[in-house]
């Protein structure tokens, strides 16, 4: 091979290199991370995988959110490590989003460090019923609302009814305008596959009680896509008006008697078919508004 040759070959792998490099970061993030809110000195997400929690730093204690330790007791050792890395300050409140065991199981490291649960009331009663060894109950229940204040931070936790769950709590800091709130409120993706417990007409109203709230920035459960952003009020006014039209898309041929094979086949809203997670989510979506203007469910 001439030395021109080599040049180019070696250039060739360089660039084959760099992409290969550019498709792993894309590819495969680091298993975990923990990122401080921009424009904030006291909130951060603390990433494990695909899910995501919130923990406030104040002056008299941390209050976390969310184990997310579905599966993985060790992202919730990570999760308590990373909390000490940033505060030395003692855990003293988990928060639940909502119930389900991707957000909220694997809480142990949480307890023996020390720390009060908190739960809407209705998290508690699902909790109670369903018994899962790897999922702690929460020590104290929020009906409505409730503010925590721990040394000079405020956390506001907010029931605001029915969305893709019925015991879904929002988290406002009031002063940082920031808001953690799980799962109803996907960031620039298509809410897809597992959210079988969810109620379509509620969630509707869910949104625009966020969109009422005080707050710039919004923490989601998952990364929000691309890039792992947050989300904005656009956001959530985009999601309502997916929502909304999936709904009005499906009532029309639910009540043509279309329901379930030709909507979940044949429908399509290719005015989102470039939201993350289109494709594989979208069954799912026309099967959950199948149910409610075909069934009555
Ligand atoms: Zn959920």
């Amino acid at each position: 091979m001439s030395r021109v040759s080599y040049a180019i070959a070696g250039a060739g792998l360089a660039a084959a290199c760099l992409g290969a490099a550019a498709y792993a970061q894309q590819a495969a993030p680091p298993p975990f991370a923990t990122t401080k809110v921009d424009g904030t000195d006291n909130v951060y997400v603390f990433r494990y995988g695909n899910a995501q929690s919130m923990f406030v730093v104040t002056s008299a204690g941390v209050i976390a959110t969310d184990p997310i330790g579905y599966g993985r007791p060790q992202a919730v050792v990570t999760y308590v490590d990373e909390i000490k890395k940033v505060s030395s300050q003692p855990i003293k409140y988990v928060i639940y989003s909502h119930h389900h065991f991707d957000h909220i199981a694997g809480g142990k490291p949480f307890k023996d460090a020390g720390a009060t649960f908190v739960a809407h009331k209705r998290a508690r009663e699902r909790l109670v019923a369903l018994k899962d060894p790897h999922t702690l109950l929460p020590d104290e229940t929020v009906d409505s609302a409730r503010t925590i204040t721990l040394g000079d931070t405020t956390l506001e936790l907010t029931y605001i009814g029915l969305n893709h769950s019925d015991s879904s709590l929002v988290m406002r800091l009031p002063k940082q305008k920031v808001l953690f709130a799980v799962d109803f409120i996907p960031v620039g993706s298509v809410p897809g596959r597992g959210m079988i417990d969810s109620y379509p007409i509620e969630w509707e109203d869910s949104l625009k009680k966020v969109q009422a709230m005080d707050w710039d920035k919004l923490i989601p459960g998952h990364p929000g896509a691309p890039g792992g952003r947050l989300g904005t009020k656009q956001d959530v006014q985009n999601l309502l008006g997916f929502l909304q039209d999936a709904s009005a898309a499906v009532k029309a041929e639910a009540q043509a008697g279309k329901c379930w094979d030709p909507v979940e086949k044949e429908l399509k809203l290719p005015k989102y078919e470039s939201s993350a997670g289109y494709e594989t989510a979208l069954p799912f979506v026309l099967r959950r508004y199948c149910g409610l203007w075909g069934r009555g469910t």
